[in-house]
Parts: C-alpha cells; sequence; structure tokens
C-alpha cells in the first residue's frame, strides 16, 4: 500500500502513519518528495485492508494499493526515475556512465594499466571480479582478497569508482569496504541471503540479470535488497539464455524499455557477457544506448589472448577507446552526456 501524504500534512502527521503502519506489523519505507512525502508500508498482502483504514488519519491524502508483487522497485511507489550515486559518479542521472575493465583482477600490472587505459578513454566506473563465479571449478576462481587491495590501489591511482563481484552473504562486509558499488552476478540473483545481506550495507548494489530470468523475478530480486533498507540498486541486463548459439547469450534489450516502465531504477546494459564476443560488442553498447540504457558495462583487457577469463568478449584498449567515440553520438541523441 502507498500512503499519500497531503502537501499540508506536518513531521508530526508522516512520524504518526509510520508508527502506525509499523504497530500493524508493516514496513515503512519513506520517499520525501518537494511537493509530498509518501510511504510505503510493505508487508503481507492478507492484512492489506486495515492499512486502508489509516486514509482517516490526519494528514493523509489518500491511500492506495501497489498492484505490482515488486512494490518498492515499482513506478507505482516512486514515478521518478532513481538517481544512484557511486562515489562521485550518477547513474540515471544527466550522464551515462560506462563500466569499464576486466573481467578478473589477474595481476597489479594488469588492474593498473587498465584502470589507466580505460579512464583516459572516458570510462568512469572500473570495473574487476576479485571473486570469480566460475562454471568449472577448476578455472581461475578469483585472487579474493588481494585482488580487492589491487582495485583499491587503482582508485588510489586513477579516481575512478570500483565496481566488483561479491559471491556470498559472509564476504558482503569485506568487499563493501573496499568496493563502491557491489556486483551481485547472473548466478547469483536469486540467492536469496545474499540479496538480504547486500540490502543492510551502505553500499549501492548492481544486480545483474540471471541467464534464465524474466523480467518479473529481476525486480523481485532488486526488492529484496530494497525492502532491506538500501534503495541504491542498479540492474544490468546481461543476456539471457535462448535457444540461439551465434553468440554467448541473447542480449534482451526488451527488457531496457519494460522495465523502465515497471520500475524507477536505472539499468545499464553489459554487451560484452550479453554477446560473447569482441566483435559485437560496440554495435550492441549502441544499441543499448538507444533503447534507453543509463549506462554500460564494458570487458577491457589488455591482452585478451592471455586473459584469465572471458578473454572472447574483452576490447583491447585501442577499441575501447574507438568504442567511446562510436557510442557519443548516440549518448547525445539519448540527450545526454558521457
Ligand atoms: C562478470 O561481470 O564478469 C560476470 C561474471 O557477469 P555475469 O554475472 O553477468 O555473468
Ligand atoms: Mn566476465
Amino acid at each position: 500500500m502507498i500512503i499519500v501524504m497531503k502537501r499540508t500534512a506536518t513531521e508530526e502527521n508522516l512520524q504518526d502513519i509510520i508508527h502506525t503502519v509499523e504497530e500493524l506489523g508493516y514496513q515503512s519505507h519513506v520517499i520525501r518528495g518537494t511537493q509530498r512525502s509518501v510511504v510505503g508500508a510493505v508487508g503481507d498482502e492478507r492484512g492489506k485492508a486495515r492499512l486502508r483504514s489509516l486514509e482517516a488519519m490526519e494528514g493523509v491524502e489518500k491511500v492506495v494499493p501497489i498492484l505490482q508483487p515488486f512494490k518498492l522497485a515499482s513506478r507505482e511507489f516512486k514515478p521518478t526515475p532513481t538517481v544512484v550515486r557511486v562515489r562521485n559518479v550518477e547513474i540515471g542521472g544527466d550522464r551515462l556512465p560506462v563500466m569499464a575493465g576486466p573481467c578478473s583482477v589477474e595481476s597489479e600490472d594488469q588492474i593498473l594499466e587498465t584502470a589507466k587505459a580505460v579512464k583516459e578513454a572516458g570510462a568512469s566506473v572500473l570495473r574487476g571480479g576479485a571473486f570469480k563465479p566460475r562454471t568449472s571449478p577448476y578455472a581461475f576462481q578469483g585472487l579474493g582478497e588481494e585482488g580487492l587491495r589491487l582495485l583499491a590501489a587503482a582508485r588510489e591511482e586513477t579516481g575512478l569508482a570500483i565496481v566488483t563481484e561479491v559471491l556470498k552473504p559472509e564476504d558482503v562486509d569485506l568487499v563493501a569496504e573496499t568496493a563502491d558499488m557491489l556486483q551481485i552476478g547472473a548466478r547469483n540473483m536469486q540467492n536469496f541471503a545474499l540479496l538480504k545481506r547486500a540490502g543492510e550495507v551502505k553500499k549501492p548494489v548492481l544486480l545483474k540479470r540471471g541467464i534464465s530470468s524474466t523480467v518479473q523475478e529481476f525486480l523481485m530480486a532488486a526488492e529484496y535488497v530494497l525492502s532491506e533498507g538500501n534503495y541504491d540498486v542498479v540492474l544490468c541486463e546481461r543476456g539471457i539464455r535462448t535457444f540461439e548459439t551465434a553468440t554467448r547469450f541473447t542480449l534482451d534489450l526488451n527488457a531496457v524499455p519494460v522495465i523502465k516502465k515497471l520500475s524507477h531504477l536505472p539499468i545499464i546494459v553489459d554487451p560484452s557477457h550479453g554477446t560473447g564476443h569482441w566483435e559485437y560488442v560496440t554495435a550492441m553498447a549502441k544499441a543499448g544506448i538507444a533503447c534507453g540504457a543509463d549506462g554500460l558495462m564494458i570487458e577491457v583487457h589488455m591482452r585478451p589472448e592471455v586473459a584469465f577469463s572471458d578473454g572472447i568478449q574483452s576490447l583491447k584498449p585501442a577499441l575501447f577507446r574507438q568504442l567511446m567515440q562510436e557510442i557519443a553520438p548516440f549518448v547525445q541523441a539519448a540527450g545526454r552526456r558521457t
């Protein structure tokens, strides 16, 4: 339920509502607008009739149900787009930030060199996995804590914000100590314990769509993070499994306008995982911007041929620079700046 306060409602009216909502056993989530505030009351659907009677309380304009199953993530709850701030970078605002870097952090030289190269080309966030989810247990699993240390050194050197994946609930605090943004990967999109833990920390979350997840499941996963009080969630379309084998995944760009309609959360596009091949990355990056994405995530490697993971889909720095130049008119046409 959404409790819409009157323009004239006082802070005391608002506090009374919050108190009553919580007394009825619901969580309250407040959005303070410039004109008026709204309180989202989320919890067990069965008792929602009781929330209706809050319409009788002072300062309340109306009480309306949120029809979508994802409550806090829905446009019904919050009609205006959310802007998520990651260090000095805004996602969902006037700019269209590009996150770039290697799939995995491999060594100090590798991450430093890549960070400098992507920064020079115009990226504003450095990506790189320290903890890697791999299909094979024999594949490189990431440098772990050492990888986090190297990312921090790269941030120190370049000023880029860093996004890196967290695989387990028990690692959330450790990763959050270093990262400016926590990545929850496709394979963990429905790891509910991990989503809840990420909801408890004060770091923005980049949530990637599961490879077999529907848009609704994707937004329900975001809802887990939001419901714990962390409202800084950025979604990432990174391709889904279909019958098509010509590309690694099928980048579902339909999801971008669909999610824009259903949710206020920003959504970025990852054409590297979405295609699985460097030759297709730039075309799909442009397409992502054209269909309304709020940003991009691109894998870049100094020497893709010797990368520990995802070399085939990684761009060399020169190609990344070219991508940044080629997307510029699309960014401008979308009414934004890089
Ligand atoms: C990654 O970003 O390197 C990654 C593992 O992504 P995904 O979870 O989308 O496969
Ligand atoms: Mn990767």
